[in-house]
């Protein structure tokens, strides 16, 4: 078999003046194959950016878009495939986007072998070590903390493992951030997990120190990239108090920076995201390093429902695989682009069944967000 052509296609929700928030945007892969098996990825990163790194013509032998890396090559072959575009974009990137497409091309690439061996995605990886797995659910606040309440109660009520908040103002006040909180548990009771992402806002251990303080009595599960991504040192010191856990990682790209990222700064919780850290095959690579380690990993999880079906086929075939992150977003690219997306039963994950990675396209709701 041989790979024919590489679709990019970019989606965006028209945001009508106001600032787009997370999920509104989206870029596919299309995968072609001359024996017509069509694999289909994602990436939940730049549309145009990724698009320029598959297209980018021959500029030299480490300075190559993916699409010429790979035309021509057979696509079952994936781990020559993975190597052959991190060495040739290795001036296009190394980290960032390339890996961001290299991750969507491979999550394809996945899916043609799965659709050509007829069997689900997961069966590639490995015997199946979970029927399904329980699912937490990340929700972006307005400015009403009652109305976080009433998500989180929802997210409980539907038999979700936890609730976490993050993205818009939370995590720029803490007062306010303490207010939504507040509301949060009191409407939860005390045996339902609720966990906070600062998306780096904290800006330093010592103040992200002096927040934890001052909500150690709201119970958090965790606190997810509480300094940003770089400052591994940052993280280190507040690994080391004790109480909430400290997680992070979606930021971050390849087995050699998740390496780096445990090693220095000793995170309770690593959180890959399969469509940025260089997909499938490096995920499991990254897992392979963290079990070493008897890291927890938690793959970061917030886009449409093709990254959806790649982490429930990768995290199935994990035996310490043990919790899923599920996006409640409305954006129609999360709820619509994807005919069979899966939901969270009783509050459990599972990967489609039907071969590959089992996703449907509603090619309506492309065309309809459809920006190239
Ligand atoms: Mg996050």
């Amino acid at each position: 078999m041989r790979i024919t052509d590489i679709e990019v296609i970019g989606l965006r929700v028209p945001s009508e003046g106001r600032r787009q928030e997370w999920g509104e945007d989206a870029v596919v892969v299309r995968v072609h194959t001359d024996e017509d098996f069509i694999g289909i990825g994602e990436s939940d990163t730049s549309p145009e950016v990724l698009r320029a790194v598959v297209e980018a013509p021959y500029s030299h032998s480490s300075c190559v878009g993916l699409k010429e890396t790979l035309l021509g090559k057979d696509p079952l072959q994936i781990d020559d495939r993975w190597q052959e575009m991190y060495a040739s974009s290795t001036y296009l990137g190394r980290r960032g986007a390339a890996i961001h497409a290299i991750s969507a091309i491979d999550i394809a690439l996945w899916d043609i072998a799965g659709q050509a061996r007829g069997v689900p995605v997961c069966e590639l990886l490995g015997p199946r070590a979970h029927a399904d797995l329980p699912a937490y659910g990340t929700f972006i606040p307005s400015n009403d903390p009652m109305a976080s309440a009433a998500t989180a109660l929802s997210l409980m009520e539907q038999g979700m493992a936890g609730a976490k908040i993050g993205g818009a103002a939370f995590g720029m006040n803490l007062t306010d951030d303490l207010v939504h909180l507040e509301a949060m548990r009191s409407a939860v009771g005390l045996d339902f997990q609720l966990m906070v992402d600062l998306v780096g806002r904290w800006g330093d251990p010592d103040r992200a120190g002096a927040a934890l303080d001052l909500y150690m009595d709201i119970g958090l599960e965790w606190a997810e990239e509480p300094v940003p991504a770089d400052d591994f040192a940052g993280y280190a010191k507040l690994s080391r108090r004790s109480g909430t856990k400290i997680t992070g990682g979606e930021a971050l790209e390849t087995r050699f920076d998740f390496e780096a990222f445990m090693e220095l700064a000793r995170p309770d919780i690593v959180q890959p995201d399969i469509t940025r850290c260089g997909g499938i095959t490096e995920m499991i690579r990254i897992a392979d390093l963290a079990a070493e380690r008897q890291i927890r990993l938690v793959p970061h999880g917030f886009s449409t429902g093709i990254l959806n079906a790649a982490t429930a086929h990768f995290l199935v075939s994990r035996p310490e695989a043990h919790l899923v992150e599920m996006s409640t977003s409305n954006s129609p690219l999360f709820t619509n682009l994807v005919q069979n997306p899966i939901r969270a039963d009783k509050g459990r994950i599972a990967p489609p069944e039907t071969v590959g990675l089992g996703v449907v396209l509603d090619e309506d709701v492309m065309d309809n967000y459809r920006i190239f």
